[in-house]
Parts: C-alpha cells; sequence; structure tokens
C-alpha cells in the first residue's frame, strides 16, 4: 500500500484510498502491464494519444513533480531511466515524447506523479 500522502499545495489532496495510480499498483484496479520494479510500474494509458501510450509511476505516492523533494531525485532519475529503456524495448527508433503534466494548468488529471511515453507517430509541437 502506499503511504498516506501530504497535502502539496497546488490544491489536490489524494491518499492510498482515493488515488487512482495507488489502487493500480495494489492491482485493485486492472491495468496492461509494460514493466515493474521495485521502484516503479509502466502500463498502457486506458486513452491512448500515440500508437504507443505508456504510463510510468513511482510505486510511492507522489502527488506531482512540483510535491517531488530531494528525497526523490534518484527516484525521479529511475523513472526517466526506465522510460528511455522501454522506448527502447518498444522499438521506438525514430523517437518518442517523454511528458509529465503538473497542476491544473499543466494538464494534470490524476494526482500520482506520473511519466507519458508516446511514440509510434509523428508528433506536434507545441502542444495545446
Ligand atoms: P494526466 O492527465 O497527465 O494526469 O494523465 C493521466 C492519464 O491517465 C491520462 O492519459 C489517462 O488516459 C490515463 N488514465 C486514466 N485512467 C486510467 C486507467 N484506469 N488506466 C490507464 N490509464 C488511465
Ligand atoms: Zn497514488
Amino acid at each position: 500500500m502506499c503511504a498516506y500522502a501530504e497535502y502539496t499545495g497546488y490544491g489536490v489532496h489524494t491518499t492510498a484510498m482515493n488515488c487512482l495510480f495507488c489502487s493500480i499498483l495494489d492491482g485493485a484496479i486492472p491495468s496492461t502491464a509494460i514493466y515493474s520494479d521495485e521502484l516503479c510500474y509502466a502500463f498502457a494509458d486506458i486513452a491512448p494519444q500515440a500508437p504507443i501510450h505508456v504510463l510510468v509511476v513511482p510505486r510511492k505516492h507522489i502527488d506531482s513533480l512540483s510535491a517531488s523533494t530531494v528525497e526523490d531525485t534518484a527516484l525521479l532519475g529511475h523513472l526517466l531511466k526506465i522510460t528511455a529503456e522501454i522506448a527502447r524495448q518498444q522499438g521506438l527508433k525514430n523517437g518518442y515524447r517523454t511528458v509529465l503534466n503538473t497542476g491544473a494548468d499543466g494538464g494534470q488529471t490524476v494526482a500520482h506523479l506520473h511519466v507519458h511515453l508516446l511514440g509510434g507517430r509523428s508528433l506536434a509541437w507545441p502542444p495545446g
């Protein structure tokens, strides 16, 4: 189970009991597994925005990137390194996009830090 998450300041308050991704990590909500280790879990996005759309989430509940602390530095690096490894395993040789939406203006809808991995098509820039 994830630990209780503190209020973080940008207006989202979650606990393991009401966090969607904590429920996925606990197995209470089904997901399509892509990768798993002791620190993180990766699964297919339920509403894919590209042919490959994977979410990489820490097993530790962190509300968002802005809620992360210096203690999370190695974990954040691990998430990015694993995302690159998944992209390689998925055969994304032409490149891909990694996205971390943070807070309301960043378009974050699930208050459990996650890295989006998008690939398999050419992606436009800038985003909307
Ligand atoms: P964000 O808007 O950056 O917080 O991203 C949340 C992502 O979670 C969205 O891309 C959703 O499609 C995805 N999502 C929501 N519910 C599920 C679910 N049950 N399984 C997999 N992905 C989900
Ligand atoms: Zn959570």
